[in-house]
């Protein structure tokens, strides 16, 4: 079963926050492996400090969440649009790891959305639906901790090809960890064999990334991982990353 988030905590001074930071910077290479980089940023800021933002797409970044900071929340944006498996995904992840999924939802539900903007926003004005229905609800949880980490990739297309290992995230003034940056495709698939994590079961059927229902589609074998993701549009970020 998954919970809404309800904490409130104050965050430490961000000065003390890129000591950490530096301190990292000097222990860790850019092919740190995650299950010693995570750890590490555990001890130095507390288990409950961090938050590991999920979408369920697949559950590596679960399943290393919780194998390397055990009892640490899972942050996913629960929009009302997601495919029935990537719940379902979610709810085994919660069943099986020691995690606390805390399902963040938006303000209007999707009726209320319809009503005061009219029907399929996403399809009018996706981001708009993605500020409304994503990035808002996980900005106001990040508030709560002290550092994030996300399952950002550089292979995942060309706009996060610099994505680095950590890094001081000006827009939330927080820790911003991305501990499998450096990972393909190829290393996910390895990950998920070697540690028999859960994968979400539209992957068999052509969706290599998996977000909103109305705006993912199946992708073919000689297109990008992400081609699936706003198809036909520009768009290839829901605006938290920006
Ligand atoms: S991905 Fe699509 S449905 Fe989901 S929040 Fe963004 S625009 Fe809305």
């Amino acid at each position: 079963m998954t919970v809404e988030l309800t904490l409130a905590k104050p965050r430490r001074p961000e000065a003390e926050l890129r000591d950490i930071l530096s301190d990292a910077a000097a222990r860790f290479d850019d092919d740190a492996d995650p299950l010693e980089l995570l750890p590490w940023f555990g001890e130095q800021l507390g288990v409950d400090r961090i938050g590991v933002a999920v979408s369920f797409s697949d559950g590596v970044m679960a399943c290393l969440g919780a194998k390397a900071l055990p009892g640490v929340d899972l942050l996913f944006g629960d929009t009302g649009y997601h495919f029935v498996e990537t719940l379902g995904l979610r709810d085994a992840v919660q069943a099986i790891y020691p995690v606390n999924v805390r399902s963040l939802k938006p303000e209007l539900t999707i009726a209320e959305q319809d009503h005061r903007y009219g029907e399929d926003l996403w399809a009018r004005d996706p981001d708009k639906c993605c500020a409304m229905r994503k990035t808002a609800p996980m900005d106001a949880a990040l508030r709560n901790y002290d550092a994030w980490a996300t399952g950002l990739r550089r292979s995942d297309h060309v706009g996060r090809a610099q994505t680095p290992l950590f890094h001081w995230d000006e827009r939330h003034a927080m820790i911003k960890i991305n501990p499998i940056a450096a990972f393909t495709e190829e290393h996910i698939e390895a990950c998920i064999r070697k540690y028999g994590i859960m994968e979400n079961p539209l992957k068999q059927i052509g969706y290599r990334s998996v977000g909103c229902s109305p705006c993912t589609r199946a992708v073919l074998d000689d297109e990008d991982e992400r081609a699936g993701r706003w198809s036909g549009r520009t768009k290839v970020e829901c605006g938290l990353h920006l």
